[in-house]
């Protein structure tokens, strides 16, 4: 008989690693050693490469990190990775909550590594499937392939879906294939090779009013001096992300119990009343030098970086001249070309990657809205299947977020697992129960 996981998450970034972790800690509670795998596209562990930028910061306390919060105690924690790296009073002296973006990516490259024997990274999954006995659901099937183009099938009892957000692309931009024009999340890496190509002046447009698009028009206007930058936004200004102290709470674990008992409604309305902590808003720290940058070049009188604002792309048109923008004005509709030499689109993400996945599930399915604890409502079955990262509209704005991670990752290992049996022969005995009906 074929290895039969007791769960198979798809997708390693920072929820299913947590999820790991968690899952780990739980069994050393209990004595068990659940059977669980991860799938993930990428070749190796890493965190939003493209957005390591430099002096990029994050924007979530690190106490916000892959166990404190569930677990000040766990070997996992922010602390003790800066310990073991003999950086932990160097840190202090830095005195902050946000450590930088690059530093995080090592923290949660560190702890990835612990877990490289339950990994398989470069597998694309490609499909979910049932496995039925006598018409009840008793596992899922998941078919991946590898970069050698070979096809992996994998059996588990539980399913937990951690694939975080797919780059979102205008309209204007749907069907063109070219590397001249990049989402945010490729930026590092390719920015550099677009432009190292060119010795003479380049311009680059970035779209979009939220922190990456900010990010991105800060390093590509002061890190290439050959480089004349447009920022076209949709908005009439860039706005401020709210990140003080009472507001903030939304973000807090705990939140998510009041959130979920609200009606559709007024979750909606709450979505919509909140947005500006996390979506199409920008560190007013950020804006603040963004701002000083146009005036001084107003002062020199060289005006090379523009900001359109209020402005959408209406049309592309790429040639091998360039990529030639067609902007339309949202207040008065007028329209004017602003031709470039590349396009970074840092106009944010999806999070319906796991609809197309779950389609094969057919009837067994009732909906795609989690419970409480991020469990699809399945009839006629004994599996399970969990969402992470993708449930914003039943569990809050937190959802996307690092804020949660901790807690949630607790929450599904124990609704998969059940609480810590507390001794390691009552934890076998739990696993084997698990494990058996398959
Ligand atoms: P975002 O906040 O969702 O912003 C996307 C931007 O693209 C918005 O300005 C949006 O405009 C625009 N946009 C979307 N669709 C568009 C379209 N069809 N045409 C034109 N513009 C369009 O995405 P993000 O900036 O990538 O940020 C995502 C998350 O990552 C946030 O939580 C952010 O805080 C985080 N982040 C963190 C850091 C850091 O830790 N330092 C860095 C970068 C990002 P509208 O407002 O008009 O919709």
């Amino acid at each position: 008989m074929s290895l039969v996981y007791d769960y198979l998450g798809v997708g390693f970034g920072p929820s299913n690693l947590a999820l790991a972790i968690a899952t780990q800690e739980h069994s050393e509670l209990g004595g068990a050693q659940p059977r669980v795998c991860f799938l993930e596209k990428k070749p190796a562990f890493n965190w939003h490469e493209g957005m390591l930028i430099d002096g990029s910061t994050m924007q979530i306390s690190f106490l916000k990190d892959l166990a404190t919060l569930r677990n000040p105690a766990s070997r996992y924690t922010f602390v003790n990775y800066l310990k073991e790296q003999g950086r932990l009073e160097d840190f202090i002296n830095i005195q902050t909550f946000f450590p930088a973006r690059e530093e995080y990516n090592d923290y949660l490259s560190w702890a990835a590594a612990d877990f490289r024997d339950q990994t398989f990274y470069g597998e694309d999954v490609q499909a979910v499937e049932p496995l039925l006995e006598d018409g009840k659901l008793t596992g899922v099937e998941v078919i991946s392939q590898d970069g050698a183009g070979q096809t992996h099938r994998r059996k588990a009892r539980n399913l937990v879906l951690g694939m975080g957000g797919k780059p979102q692309v205008p309209a204007a931009f749907d069907g063109i294939d070219d590397p001249r024009i990049l989402h945010s999340s490729q930026y590092r890496g390719r920015i550099e090779t677009l432009l190292a190509d060119r010795g003479r002046k380049a311009r680059v447009a970035v779209i979009g009013g939220g922190q990456s698009a900010a990010e991105i028009f800060e390093d590509v206007t002061s890190r290439f001096p050959q480089v004349d930058a447009a920022m076209v936004l949709r908005g009439i200004a860039l706005k401020p992300s709210d990140d003080s102290p009472f507001v903030n709470e939304i973000f807090n674990p705990s939140f998510i119990d009041r959130i979920f008992a609200q009606s559709d409604e007024q979750r909606a309305q709450l979505l919509s009343e909140f947005r500006n902590t996390n979506y199409s808003v920008v560190d007013l720290e950020l804006i603040e030098r963004i701002y000083q940058m146009f005036y001084l070049q107003k002062l020199r009188k060289n005006e090379r970086h523009k900001m359109f604002a209020h402005s959408e792309v209406a049309e592309v048109n790429t040639s091998d001249t360039g990529i030639e923008l067609v902007l339309r004005n949202r207040a008065d509709g007028s329209t004017q070309v602003h031709k470039v030499d590349a396009v970074v689109l840092a106009t944010g993400y999806s999070r319906d990657q796991h609809h197309p996945l779950l389609a094969g599930l057919g009837d067994h399915l009732e909906s795609l809205s989690p419970d409480r604890h991020y469990r699809l409502n399945l009839t006629n079955s004994d599996s399970k299947i969990y969402l992470q990262g993708c449930c914003e509209n039943s569990h809050g704005l937190s959802d996307t977020l690092l804020s949660v991670l901790a807690v949630r990752s607790q929450e599904v290992v124990e609704s998969v697992f059940g609480q810590p049996v507390g001794d390691a022969a009552a934890g076998e005995e739990q696993r084997v129960r698990l494990t058996s009906a398959l």
